[in-house]
């Protein structure tokens, strides 16, 4: 039977959680959704306000005394000796860090399908993806029924869409609210690290400990940090936006449309102001082509490191090239999508090239941001489907080529792209498959989502926790 207490609520009971039904837990659903990469189960109770809640880390968040390998085959004996600053944090307030989740090699993917590792499984029906690419996350937080929060972290999009396919909350934070000491790098101006969790206020608890600043990167911002803990469950007064180009995107669903607005809707009931807003910029055409064009440009820079020699696999070096013995160990240690954006990223940034695909981006990039803070002058938050589809069967995410796999991520990508803050929250299912409702706030509003996600879910309630088959 499924608790449907938050695990703070759990945590206020000041009782002594019971570790061993959790490692049992563990056990039982990871056989059957492969969330897990690796794991050390000897959990205790801790000091501190979270008191030993088990956390989990997508693979490349780094955690002491756990292989990072971001996926890859390349990192695979890589073992961090320090935790990344998020990490950190937790684990001062009480934290168990248990596990590292499965995930897209280096955050490359929309399903989790593209790990050197296990694929995991989407706890509603594992013959479905799970979304990516912090999937393991967001699979193993909808599967678990003893108190857990995962780690996971967006790039464009990797906590809300996994969040949304596997029906759990996701809680992306403004880009630079979270340090990324310890992260393993995707794309340095885009990547961010934000939490998982069955309900708004699990999610929000997570990100007021991991976030601000820390003088080990940054990037991190100094803004002063209300925290997300008092924020009341009402919309009254709220001016909601809903994107035009984000409920008419093509390809999308209509039982997800439906279902999505109905959901917007109820924003109304609850004495929010609902209203159609057009923003051209954020629609597929121009979010596609520029974020995946920056995003594969700063990551073929950032995996340039892993050539045998510092980083990355080893082997013998003597009586070779550098140039054979970097493509040797890059052949071997790299996946197919990585070869691809390494190649693609190459060729955007390089010289003659830039200005056309680069630079032109990031020109792009400029006028996404401007028209997003634009709407944020009228609306408090913007509200669409967190993506277009409910999660596909592995036969038919197989079977769609790159690019359309790319343009499924266009309601995410943007917000990524923007820095901005994001939401996911179940919002029912189609077919028995979970839908999400994005929410997208301004710059360092984490608040008016913390609002009006929980007054949703307030009043909407939860969905059936999945029985895992
Ligand atoms: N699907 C997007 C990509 O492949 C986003 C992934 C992410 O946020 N890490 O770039």
């Amino acid at each position: 039977m499924v608790s449907k207490k938050s695990v703070k609520q759990v945590l206020a009971e000041d009782r002594e959680m019971d570790f061993e039904k959790f490692r049992k837990d563990v056990e039982k659903v990871d056989k059957k959704i492969n969330a897990v990469r690796s794991k050390n189960l000897e959990i205790k109770s801790k000091e501190g306000r979270l008191k030993g809640l088990p956390i989990s880390a997508k693979d490349n968040i780094c955690v002491k005394g756990f292989n990072a390998t971001a996926g890859s085959k390349i990192l695979e004996s890589y073992s961090p000796q320090f935790d990344a600053t998020a990490v950190k944090r937790l684990k001062d307030k009480g934290a168990n860090f248990f596990a590292k989740t499965n995930q897209d090699e280096f955050g490359f993917g929309t399903f989790s399908t593209n790990s050197a590792y296990e694929t995991p499984k989407n706890p509603y029906d594992t013959e479905r993806v799970t979304g990516g690419s912090s999937g393991g996350a967001a699979a193993l937080t909808a599967a678990l029924t003893e108190p857990h929060i995962a780690l996971g972290q967006s790039t464009g999009g990797s906590i809300s869409n996994p969040a949304a396919f596997c029906g759990v909350v996701g809680f992306t934070p403004t880009y630079g609210r979270v340090s990324r000491y310890g992260l393993i790098d995707y794309a340095n101006s885009l990547d961010k690290i934000g939490s998982l969790a069955k309900t708004v206020e699990d999610a929000a608890m997570a990100l007021d400990i991991i976030s601000g600043h820390d003088k080990k990167d940054f990037t991190t911002s100094k803004k002063s940090y209300k925290g997300l803990e008092d924020v009341p469950a009402e919309v009254d007064g709220m001016k909601i936006g809903v994107p035009k180009q984000y409920m008419e995107f093509e390809g999308m669903d209509e039982r997800v449309r439906k279902k999505v607005w109905e959901s917007i809707k109820m924003f109304e009931d609850l004495g929010g102001e609902v209203e159609e807003v057009s923003l051209p910029k954020v629609g597929k055409d121009f979010v596609i082509p520029s974020y995946y064009i920056t995003a594969i440009s700063e990551a073929s820079t950032n995996l340039a490191r892993y050539c045998g020699m510092r980083y990355g696999l080893e082997d013998n070096p003597e009586k070779k090239s550098f140039d054979d013995y970097f493509s040797e160990i890059r052949s071997k240690g790299f996946g197919k999508e990585v070869k691809r954006r390494v190649l693609l990223g190459h060729f955007a940034r390089q010289e003659g090239l830039r200005e056309s695909y680069y630079l032109k981006a990031l020109k792009v990039r400029r006028l996404i941001i401007e028209e997003y803070k634009e709407a944020f002058k009228e609306y408090d938050i913007l509200a669409s489907p967190t993506m277009p589809i409910t999660a596909p069967r592995f036969d038919e995410a197989d079977k769609l080529e790159p690019v359309e796999v790319y343009a499924m991520d266009t309601l995410t990508v943007g917000p990524n792209f923007a820095g901005l803050p994001q939401l996911s929250v179940p919002c029912g299912t189609v077919d028995k498959m979970p839908v999400g409702l994005h929410l997208l706030g301004n710059h360092f509003e984490e608040r008016k989502l913390v609002r009006a996600g929980k007054a949703f879910e307030k009043s909407f309630g939860q969905i059936k926790r999945p029985e895992v088959r």
